[in-house]
């Protein structure tokens, strides 16, 4: 696996994440209870919990996806929720690679085409967009896939593209929720690995899963349970 660096025109920021008693509620429902946390640029974290104890949830709000009940989020140390659309879009597409356990790889597209996609709203013109999407393809090893389709793939190699496609635009943080939970477990360090070599390469990883194999690959475990961090 190539972990060579590509050259982003602008490069990488320190991307310091810092969440002060974040809360989240449906309803009456209280899903956050009041998350304080920091996550520092580099680190490569796992945030463990069981079914229901709002990992999906803090992880949509670390990628922007979910606005927190209430509580203070700075990312770069700027307050997200009070600046404006356009620079949280901004944040959205250029800072951030999220990634599913679903895939979400669109079954028409080729591998190439799934990873330039990011690229589509941008000013980046449509050759570089998918030279930049086969170095993306070539760091998650999958070179010689650029023209398959999702559906002559295996589980683990839709998973490196929908990996490609998170860091296409070289974001400095990628969040990634229950990345192996749709795999048999003979695919889990194929996927695995592409995360250790990104953190390895100066990304931010951060990884939900309730299984302790995917947690111990993170340096750092943070533990929630009813919405709260448990000290281990
Ligand atoms: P986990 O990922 O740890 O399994 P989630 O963050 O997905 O947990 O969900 C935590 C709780 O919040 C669950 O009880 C779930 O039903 C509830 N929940 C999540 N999203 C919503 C929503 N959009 N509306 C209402 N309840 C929700
Ligand atoms: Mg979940």
């Amino acid at each position: 696996m190539h972990t060579t660096q590509t050259h982003p025109r602008v490069p990488p920021t320190a991307l310091n994440v810092r969440l002060r008693e974040i809360g989240k509620t449906y309803g009456k429902l209280t899903v956050l209870a009041g998350i304080t946390l920091d996550l520092n640029a580099g680190e490569f974290v796992a945030i463990t919990g069981p079914s229901g104890s709002g990992k999906s949830t803090l992880l949509g709000i670390l990628g922007l996806l979910e606005r927190p009940s209430t509580g203070v989020h700075e990312l770069g140390g700027r307050d997200v929720w009070t600046l404006p659309d356009a620079e949280q879009s901004r944040l959205r597409g250029a800072q951030l690679g999220f990634i599913f356990q679903q895939f979400h790889l669109l079954p028409e597209l080729s591998a190439l085409e799934n990873v330039a996609r990011p690229f589509r709203f941008t000013n980046v013109a449509r050759t570089e967009a998918r030279e930049r999407a086969a170095q993306a393809l070539e760091r998650v090893g999958l070179e010689q896939r650029l023209t398959h389709r999702p559906s002559q793939l295996s589980g683990g190699e839709q998973q490196r593209v929908a990996i490609a496609r998170a860091l296409v635009r070289e974001p400095p943080l990628l969040l990634a929720d229950e990345p192996t939970g749709n795999l048999p477990q003979s695919m889990w360090s194929e996927v695995l690995d592409v995360f250790s070599a990104l953190h390895q390469s100066g990304k931010t990883v951060v990884v939900v899963t309730h299984d302790p194999l995917v947690a111990d690959r993170a340096h750092r475990q943070i533990r929630l349970a009813e919405g709260r961090i448990r000290i281990a």
